[in-house]
């Protein structure tokens, strides 16, 4: 395991921020690591744009090849945003402990080639409106220090073939407390162990900060009383915790780019 932590002190790692680092860290390596031909933002970008495209437009658009491979590039980003939509929601559920999130690329998640797993220490009872310009002005920057590092760098090897991509999250919990929502995209699933070969890189998001009084707690508009405050977690990671792993439904199917004479489908969306 090669492990890389990111300092993360200029924000408060409140459940927003970590579900924004996460699903940005998440774009990051599909691109990175050649399972999405484009950086996922323009991609979006693209898919959009066709889809609001007139009637006319639509008619013009008559190469099978294109047609097909557009078709493709949308429902792998349905997929992705319907993931981080839901990492969003979880995230936002106080009560769920999220501990990890797992990107796992293989041809099946126990022959995994390679595993990146992102781990937080969340900061929680913050009122997030408080807190989100701070995030969106740091936001690039803490992606910078991960994406950027000599150690990332150094790891990123260009010749990696599309494969299959898998996303679990970590939850503490124990089998009383099953999130058994069927409309849920994370079904409850057996730990994901893997060879001792796999290539496996586990991102701390960590503050060395730390606050003694809540920012928020005279500002506080909406004070969800229910939810478990989780201050400061447990950085001992002998202490042993009871954890479920839930695994997405879906998985999502990296793919190289389609040319056209040797032109890049995408050009005629
Ligand atoms: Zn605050």
């Amino acid at each position: 395991m090669f492990k890389l932590n990111i300092n993360v002190s200029d924000i408060l790692l409140t459940p927003l921020a970590c579900s924004s680092l996460v699903n940005e860290i998440l774009k990051g390596i599909l691109y990175q690591k050649c399972q999405i031909p484009y950086p996922y933002d323009w991609m979006k970008t693209m898919v959009t744009r066709k889809r609001q495209k007139s009637e006319i437009d639509v008619k013009k658009f008559n190469n099978i090849k294109a047609t097909n491979h557009f078709l493709l590039v949308s429902s792998v980003l349905d997929k992705l945003e319907t993931f981080m939509q839901a990492i969003e929601h979880e995230f936002s559920q106080c009560k769920t402990n999220i501990q990890e999130v797992f990107i796992v690329l293989g041809t099946t998640p126990h022959t995994a080639n390679e595993i990146i797993s992102v781990s937080f220490t969340l900061v929680d009872g913050h009122n997030e409106k408080n807190h989100i310009s701070q995030l969106n002005k740091y936001r690039q920057k803490i992606l910078r220090k991960l994406f950027l590092s000599q150690d990332w760098v150094d790891k990123i090897d260009a010749s990696v073939s599309c494969t299959n991509v898998y996303l679990y999250i970590v939850k503490t919990g124990d089998n009383s407390n099953i999130n058994s929502d069927n409309n849920s995209v994370f079904v409850p699933t057996i730990p994901l162990t893997f060879s001792t070969k796999t290539k496996y890189t586990k991102i701390s998001l960590k503050s060395d900060t730390t606050l003694d009084t809540n920012c928020c707690e005279n500002l506080t508009v909406f004070n969800d009383l229910s939810c478990n405050v989780i201050s400061k977690k447990c950085d001992n990671e002998e202490t042993e915790v009871n954890v479920i792993w839930y695994k997405y439904k879906d998985l999502i199917k990296g793919f190289k780019e389609c040319f056209v004479n040797k032109k890049s489908v995408s050009e005629s969306w």
